[in-house]
């Protein structure tokens, strides 16, 4: 299988010939780079050759943190995303409840957001019966850390009287009871629909949890892995593997899993959990409480005690622990965590992480680094939370909070994601967003803390060198090099050279994976 692409304008992130014209491809891997008579010796007379028509080239993007099979069940539920007030999402409701839109005789949406509503309420179960008291109702915040249910869910879920029908939270796990749970067959298929849509943003690498609350891994893994050694899976699969008990992770290790195990394209990778909430639902774990709301410090979902139980494990059997953390009050935690388990147990390279890693403070960065701890950022985040974040944590907090070039100053490892279906997994607005800081819906927008913005190559790096490294994949994949996989994806422009503010509507327009074309426009 040889391949030679020529004509293009491709950058390598590979300090050794960082700008070149072609490159050559040899079972899956890339042979030569340089100009086309250079390449062409890598190969022999028989190699086919694809004309990039003189596009730009970058490394194939990954995503560090999302929630692939979500997603896919989320495009079945009602968008409630753009739902501007409670009563645009009242009446977007009733017209999906009168379309038949309803799932396991639930009404089931997501994506509302409070925040930008004239009155920004949570929506509690008497709002909610306006729309039916017959049909149950339950309606995700865009965040997935509250859902908003009516007075039926309430009563089928057997919630006591007094239930508000806001639930926060773990409080929002006696929902995974009402979710049919899909065949092998739907599991594969949402996977196959997934990893498509995946290649239509140049994205072949996603880091994903999808093991749910129960502790009952084995449907999911075995979708995943069947797909796999079928040479079905068209993305490579890293597996945040989500346990939320001793008993829950001891179970899968006793099963004989363990960190790094690959089928193909579906691998085995951090041990995933959740310390809190979100900002937006005011459940972001705190050290002091809310600017804008003083009964709160949000929820943090562990104590210190219960979370070293837990991660001794993890840390013991040799996976790196990816902690969802939005709030300083999470992030301290798992900081005196890291350290504790470090001291007692030292692990060389052990790239424990903080997903989303928003609220902190300059001494918690600086901890991040000395512990030599990754982060997975979400760059798309700021759109949102920057009309937020001060209001939320004061002034002086939000300064050093989303802080990504102080993380690349400190030497700390960041690679970019989307925590999809939070936000949309597009690649380009997502890379666009760490380089400007700015809301794109916003006419005019200045960037947000501007002295945070990356450059268009250290965001590029977020999605292709450093999420390579978050997984110790990082001599494989993540720049285009001589020997490494010729993953890469072709772009409409050059967003090297074109206005930041012009990155976001760059479109991805062909995928290649093993060096072989993926998708295409
Ligand atoms: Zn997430």
């Amino acid at each position: 299988m040889e391949k030679l692409y020529v004509n293009g304008t491709i950058h390598t992130l590979d300090a050794t010939s960082p700008l070149v014209s072609a490159l050559a491809v040899v079972n899956g891997r890339i042979a030569a780079l340089g100009t086309q008579e250079q390449v062409r010796a890598a190969v022999s007379s028989k190699a086919q050759v694809i004309d990039l028509g003189g596009r730009t080239v970058t490394p194939a993007f990954s995503d560090t943190h999302m929630h692939l099979i979500s997603y896919v069940g989320s495009k079945r539920e009602v968008d409630l995303s753009t739902a501007g007030s409670l009563e645009a999402l009242i009446e977007t409701c009733r017209a999906a409840l009168a379309a038949g839109q309803c799932r396991n005789g639930w009404l089931i949406g997501r994506g509302w957001n409070q925040n930008g509503w004239p009155t920004p309420r949570i929506p509690d179960k008497h709002d909610l019966d306006r729309i039916s008291t017959e049909v149950p109702i339950a309606l995700s915040r865009a965040c997935y850390h509250v859902t908003s249910i009516n007075s039926r869910a309430c009563e089928l879920l057997g919630l006591s009287a007094d239930c508000d029908g806001i639930l926060r939270e773990d409080e929002g796990n006696c929902l995974s009871a009402i979710e049919a749970q899909p065949t092998a067959d739907e599991l594969m298929a949402m996977i196959q629909e997934g990893c498509a849509d995946l290649l239509k943003q140049g994205i072949v690498c996603a880091h994903t949890d999808d093991f749910g609350e129960s502790g009952n891994y084995a449907p999911v893994y075995n979708a995943y892995r069947s797909l796999a050694e079928a040479g079905k899976l068209a993305v490579r699969i890293v597996q945040q593997c989500r346990f939320l008990t001793p008993e829950q992770l001891e179970r899968f290790l006793s099963d004989g899993h363990f960190y790094g195990e690959t089928h193909g394209h579906y691998r085995l990778g951090e041990h995933k959990l959740l310390l809190d909430g979100s900002l937006g639902a005011r459940t972001a774990y705190m050290r002091k409480p809310y600017a804008d709301d003083p009964s709160t410090q949000g929820i943090p979902l562990f104590t210190e005690d219960s979370l070293y139980a837990l991660t001794r494990i993890s840390h013991a059997a040799g996976f790196p622990i990816a902690a969802h953390a939005i709030g300083d009050g999470a992030l301290e935690m798992l900081l005196n965590t890291v350290e504790r388990l470090q001291k007692e147990a030292p692990r060389k390279d052990a790239r424990h992480g903080v997903v989303h890693c928003q609220i902190t403070d300059q001494a918690q960065l600086a901890r991040i680094a000395q512990l030599n701890m990754q982060a997975y950022i979400q760059p798309i985040f700021v759109k949102a939370d920057q009309h937020i974040t001060e209001d939320r944590v004061g002034a002086a907090l939000a300064q050093t909070s989303y802080a990504w070039k102080t993380l690349r100053t400190l030497g700390i490892h960041a690679s970019g994601g989307s925590d999809c279906p939070v936000e949309p997994f597009d690649l380009l607005p997502n890379l666009a967003c760490a380089v400007t800081r700015k809301d794109p819906t916003v006419p005019g927008a200045q960037p947000w803390h501007a002295e945070q913005c990356l450059t268009v190559e250290e965001a590029v790096r977020c999605f292709t060198e450093e999420a390579a490294y978050a997984s110790f994949e990082e001599n494989d994949r993540g720049t285009l090099s001589v020997g490494k996989l010729a993953d890469f994806a072709v772009l409409s422009r050059d967003i090297f050279t074109i206005a930041p503010d012009e990155i976001g509507a760059t479109k991805v327009e062909m995928t290649v994976v093993d060096g072989e074309i993926a998708w295409e426009k």
